[in-house]
């Protein structure tokens, strides 16, 4: 089958009226599309899906009009329309006319729905066009290359907002309570970035960017939660236009929170949808984490508005343009806005994240051919958006930031308002630094996987070598190479050696003037590669931890124990190696250390568990006797942040029955004072809470959930409801994953959470089993699949035989390799059981060190 559109006929402006019916969920749509026959045709052939097409006719260029018939393809989502006589090749204009649905899957032209303060139901329509749903919301040319201008009018009732891409050009009474809304025409660009949204919205004050207007709208009762989002993004948009040398493209920009939203946000020209954990925040009462997401996003989708929708990819393969792009451009926007917050280091844990998809065998480039749209759906991974935002900033580093700054704006300039691919971006960043870049970045986007550095002393120096990495053995990975910008740092005797080099395919000998002390192989931390030291440089590395950088310390404990995980170091070392670090004081690394306890906690044997309890107290408790339980005045955000995820640990993962006890008490003083808690810690209460709660507590956490203030508040009771160990309480909160009482677009990950805690998994798997049908039909596609990362927390070798059999029984496709991935994830940590679980349950067994001072 072909999955292009034939290029006979293209459109290049549609002028689209649209009258949807919130109540009866329908709408009804009238569009005139500018098109250029090539060649006589007497069929059209453009993209819809769930509508029906009343009448197409086609005004000629030389005043004829040809009445046409359509029918609809509802497999492959087209509609074909036939013509008694050939239409001549030149300028036309096609009109149809057609209705459609309001749909309830969080995709096209569908319904939100909200309850008020006073518990009446409301309905907002809203679009969710990426990557091929535009052509449920009107016949279209759905494809990114075929870019148009849009002349969008909306008829809606009065008292309701309505808003899309651009500015209101006016907006007239038409009787019967009804408005006709007509939008400003939209700059040249793709059918997935068209947007409408009506509802009763309300709006904060435009803050000026320039000439530009900056919004924030939310359903009634939300606007005091806009300030932070206002502020990131007054600071993004400005800090964007200084970066890329171009003014924003758009005529104003609106960032709306919707309450049922698939994905994290969409980034629609001018009209940036988000869901509301997003972008409305209470930065008095949320936690550093959860604002720093609202940072994140917003600043991640203002950075498309220039990537993605000023330029965009010329096919879906080229989607990590956009994404990678975006993320890049992201933290380069938050770490400017927020030095303190040290973004650049938190990003590591992004990357390690991406690297532990990318060391499976069944990973993929970053960038492959993609014949049918459905296959880019899973490029919207941590693959796209974190290994490909992790090699540019690779780049970035070996070119240095104004020449990869030159490239960009070269890269832009060139391609504004059109399509570009991987190759127009090499040209424009080879054009700035005058360097080979393809041969450098094409191992990178165009070949799975990443490189391993091995690092063995040599003379007085060291040798550099490398091989692919992978958890499992994999055929031909020794032979496997890239071109790695690395940089080196040693201290040797009166001083440092810092020096860039290029490991390409042969190994390396770098001399160095006496033997160093210590070596760091991935200096900075910003190359998208593993190392393994020798075990003699390993020791003297972590001999000298306080002389590293946080993420240079952070990459030390994530490579330890990918390589345990790849069987390239007893696990048992590695926890030992654990020990060297009870006076970390980076949250990253902490976030490393107790990530990789909670993955041993899931492989070992249930009477191991209270040892690795005991373990994991051992780690932490020093850590936290020095932050205590109380925000300090002088203490940064981050400090904050890291006295709430040891004291999550602690409670949870080391079930520190005085901790619990503790966290119980400061729970109840926040009931009476909600100031007496600081906003990083209350969080990790809640989850203490609910790990050693029972019934009374599960009761009050469901009635916070329900009548949540803010959206974080929402999301951490609800979370929370999945983190109770007694099996009645588990069970209710496996029915509300079905029966309606948790947003679609939040179920799955709940589901998520209860498959991947070792109190739950086993009941949330029955019931995966079981419900999974009810899962397929109710949850937004994009999240399905995410559900189901959560069988990789059934570590032993009967689940991973069930959960074989149960997705070849039941034939579930999700799509890319997605599935692949899961399992051999599973594999992954079941084999490491198999290997490891009789030695890790000796080295447990023994009492823990006491603490290295
Ligand atoms: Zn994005």
């Amino acid at each position: 089958m072909d999955y292009r559109l034939p290029a006979t006929v293209v459109p290049s402006r549609y002028d689209i009226r649209l009258e949807p019916d919130l109540e009866a969920a329908t709408f009804a749509g009238e569009e005139t599309v500018a098109i250029t026959v090539t060649v006589p045709v007497t069929e059209i052939v453009l993209n819809a899906a769930e509508l029906s097409i009343q009448s197409a006719s086609v005004a000629t260029a030389d005043g004829m009009t040809v009445e046409g018939s359509a029918t609809l393809d509802e497999a492959a989502e087209r509609a074909r329309l036939l013509f008694p006589s050939p239409i001549p090749a030149g300028e036309h204009r096609l009109t149809l006319r057609f209705t459609g649905i309001l749909n309830d899957r969080l995709h096209g032209f569908y319904r939100s729905t909200y309850k008020d303060a006073a518990g009446a139901s409301h309905v907002i329509a809203a679009t969710q066009f990426e990557a091929t749903d535009a052509r449920r919301g009107f016949p279209c040319w759905d494809e990114p290359a075929l870019k148009a201008v849009f002349g969008v009018t909306l008829v809606v009732p009065e008292r309701l907002a309505v808003i899309s891409n651009t500015r209101v050009v006016s907006e007239t009474p038409t009787g019967a309570g009804k408005k006709t809304v007509v939008f400003a025409d939209s700059i040249r660009m793709s059918t997935y970035l068209v947007a409408f949204v009506v509802g009763e919205l309300e709006a904060t004050p435009p803050v000026m960017v320039g000439p530009t207007p900056l919004r924030v709208w939310c359903v009634p009762g939300k606007l005091h939660l806009t300030r932070f989002a206002l502020e990131i993004g007054a600071f993004s948009l400005d800090y964007f236009e200084r970066y890329y040398g171009m003014p924003y493209p758009g005529d104003k920009l609106d960032m709306l929170a919707i309450p049922d939203f698939a994905a994290g946000a969409m980034e629609n020209l001018g009209a940036i949808t988000y869901r509301e954990t997003a972008l409305l925040v209470d930065e008095t009462a949320a936690s550093h984490t959860e604002r720093e997401r609202v940072a994140d996003v917003v600043a991640h989708e203002v950075a498309h508005m220039w990537f993605g929708d000023l330029v965009t990819m010329l096919w879906w393969n080229g989607i990590w343009l956009n994404e990678a792009f975006a993320t890049f451009m992201e933290l380069l926007a938050v770490d400017a806005w927020k030095p303190e917050w040290n973004r650049w280091t938190t990003f590591g844990v992004s990357r390690a994240a991406a690297m532990g998809v990318d060391g499976l065998v069944n990973t993929r480039p970053i960038e492959f051919e993609v014949r049918a749209p459905r296959d880019c759906e899973a490029m919207f991974d941590l693959l796209t958006y974190e290994k490909g935002g992790s090699v540019l900033r690779m780049l970035e580093q070996y070119l240095s930031g104004d020449v990869f700054r030159g490239g960009v704006r070269l890269y832009l300039e060139r391609h504004r308002f059109g399509n570009a691919e991987t190759t127009d971006l090499w040209e424009a960043l080879g054009d700035a630094s005058r360097l080979p870049i393809p041969e450098v970045m094409n191992g990178w986007i165009f070949r799975p996987g990443y490189p391993l550095v091995i690092v063995e002393p040599e003379g007085t120096g060291v040798k550099l070598s490398q091989r692919r990495f992978t958890y499992l053995p994999s055929e031909g990975a020794d032979t496997e190479r890239w071109q790695i910008p690395l940089r080196l740092r040693a201290s040797v005797k009166r001083g440092f050696v810092d020096k860039p080099i290029l490991l390409g395919n042969e190994p390396l000998s770098v001399s160095l003037p006496a033997p160093p002390e210590w070596v760091v192989a991935n200096a900075g931390g910003h190359g998208f590669y593993r190392v393994q030291y020798a075990p003699p440089l390993l020791k003297k590395l972590t001999g000298a931890l306080k002389k590293l950088a946080p993420i240079e310390r952070f990459n030390l404990v994530s490579d330890a124990f990918a390589l345990a995980q790849g069987a390239m170091m007893p696990a048992a070392d590695y926890l030992d190696l654990t020990a060297r670090f009870v006076e970390e004081t980076d949250r990253n690394v902490w976030t490393a250390l107790i990530g990789s306890l909670g993955y041993v906690n899931r492989l070992i044997a249930d009477d191991s568990r209270p040892h690795l309890e005991a373990l994991v107290r051992q780690r932490v408790e020093g850590a936290v006797e020095r932050l205590g339980w109380e925000a300090q005045p002088d203490e940064d955000e981050l400090a904050r942040q890291l006295r709430g995820d040891l004291l999550r640990a602690l409670g949870t993962l080391g079930n520190d029955q005085a901790v619990q006890e503790r966290a119980r008490a400061f729970y109840a003083r926040y009931r009476e004072d909600e100031s007496a808690v600081d906003a990083n810690v209350l969080p990790a209460l809640i989850a203490i809470v609910a790990a050693a709660g029972a019934e009374p507590e599960y009761e009050e956490f469901l009635q916070r959930f329900k009548a949540a203030r803010t959206p974080q508040e929402e999301q951490r009771y609800l979370y929370a409801l999945a983190g109770f160990r007694q099996p009645e309480l588990i069970r209710r909160t496996l029915e509300k994953t079905t029966n309606g009482e948790v947003r679609s677009q939040d179920a799955p990950f709940l589901m998520r959470a209860l498959l991947v805690g070792v109190h739950s998994r086993g009941l949330a798997w029955e019931y995966v089993k079981a419900n999974w049908q009810t899962m397929a039909r109710q949850y937004p596609g994009s999240a399905y699949r995410r559900l189901y990362e959560g069988v990789t927390a059934l570590v032993s070798p009967e689940w991973e035989q069930d959960v074989k059999a149960f997705f070849e029984t039941n034939r579930i496709v999700l799509g890319g390799k997605t599935l692949e991935q899961y399992l051999e994830q599973l594999r992954i940590a079941v084999r490491l059981q198999e290997r490891e679980a009789a030695g890790l349950a000796a080295y447990l067994a023994k009492p823990p060190r006491p603490p290295r001072r």
